[in-house]
């Protein structure tokens, strides 16, 4: 704050959004009009006892949203810290520079250096598309030209992945089984196998933690306090492999009572994070296994020592068939965006099929594999 008088800055804010304010008066004037109109009908005296009360009612409401619907317009302040750009700021909250730049146009002088101790406005309704969303965009518009480009939706983008794998050096590791673990492919789990509720409750201690939205990360939620939690070794991680479940439905919990039962992982879940689908866990939520927790080695590649170093995400879904949901693709973009930063690793980015040493085709032919690698490579 630079002596500016108290208040000054709600007035910025109010000048700054002027003709939305006046926009939201006129519809609130002729909404109340209205009302006034509708009553008149009955503007007879043996009602108006009866009606005032009601009609209190309705301008108490009036007030009501008039306040409400000012305070949400009014921007949220910034105060700049050491080492923050106009950008840096105008990512953390998710809007553009320029619309921070001209909201607090007398403060920084026409000029786009920020200074620490400066208190900047932030507009409360990002003009930008935030980037997750701007993902939803594209992963649509090659969802249309999948689809239109052949007959069958997908096949031709998607059989480029297989030409992104050539950009992805070998990875020399022997093909020696993890822990016992011998394959660990899609869980191909049947519906028969599911466990009931008491049986899992007594051995599983998988926990879904994601679905609160905050401001900046959408999908990762609380989940982002156990990511943190996790005793990470530094530069310990150096893949993320993604792999989907090949199973129509499903959870962490499922699969983690399934690879323990059916394929006697002592460790469970092989995965280390599992992004559900709407069926067992909900679209886009993000659940955490066991072995991210403890900082265990996966046992989603067939190699131990792939195992020793990259993170398994599997998407619930069985993408030979089908295609992952919109909120699954922004979901694993957060939280390999996270993970990049909780690991302080540049994490090297692959499906399944293109490091495995054994052929498979995991995470499934119409997974955008392309979209990820042109964000992650
Ligand atoms: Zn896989």
């Amino acid at each position: 704050m630079r002596g500016r008088p108290p208040g000054w800055q709600l007035c910025a804010c109010v000048h700054a959004r002027l003709p939305a304010l006046l926009f939201l008066h006129l519809c609130l004037l002729l909404l109340s009009i209205l009302l006034f109109l509708s009553f008149l009908p009955f503007f007879f005296p043996q009602l108006v006892n009866k009606l005032i009360p009601n009609r209190a009612w309705g301008w108490v409401a009036t007030l009501l949203i008039l306040l409400a619907s000012a305070a949400n317009l009014c921007a949220v302040n910034h105060v700049v810290q050491d080492g923050e750009s106009l950008q840096s700021i105008a990512d953390q909250h998710g809007v553009s520079a320029s619309s921070i730049a001209d909201l607090n146009r007398r403060e920084l002088s026409g000029s786009s250096a920020v200074r620490p101790g400066m208190n900047l406005l932030i507009p409360a309704t990002p003009p930008k598309k935030r980037e997750s969303e701007a993902v939803y965009q594209r992963y649509d518009e090659f969802r249309t030209a999948s689809t239109t480009s052949k007959g069958i939706p997908g096949r031709k983008t998607l059989s480029s992945t297989q030409g992104d794998a050539a950009k992805i050096p070998p990875i020399a590791a022997p093909a020696a089984p993890s822990e016992g673990e011998t394959v660990v492919e899609a869980p191909r789990m049947k519906l028969s196998e599911r466990p009931s509720d008491s049986d899992a409750k007594s051995e599983i201690n998988v926990t879904s933690e994601g679905g609160i939205f905050n401001r900046r990360y959408r999908y990762l939620g609380r989940a982002k306090a156990s990511i943190d939690a996790a005793d990470v070794e530094r530069g310990r991680w150096r893949i993320v492999v993604l792999h989907h479940s090949e199973t129509q439905r499903g959870n962490a919990r499922l699969f983690d009572h399934f690879h323990r039962r059916k394929r006697g992982m002592k460790n469970g879940l092989a995965y280390h994070f599992v992004i559900g689908n709407g069926t067992d866990s909900r679209d886009g939520e993000i659940e955490i296994g066991p072995r991210w927790r403890e900082q265990k080695d996966g046992g989603h590649v067939r190699s131990r020592a792939l195992n020793a170093v990259s993170i398994g995400i599997c998407f619930v879904g069985d993408f030979n068939h089908s295609r992952p949901t919109k909120k699954q693709i922004a979901a694993c973009i957060e939280l390999v965006k996270y993970l990049r930063r909780r690991c302080d690793t540049r994490f090297r980015f692959a499906l399944h099929r293109e490091i495995n040493p054994h052929p498979t085709d995991c995470p499934g032919k119409y997974f955008p594999g392309r979209l990820f690698h042109q964000m992650f490579d």
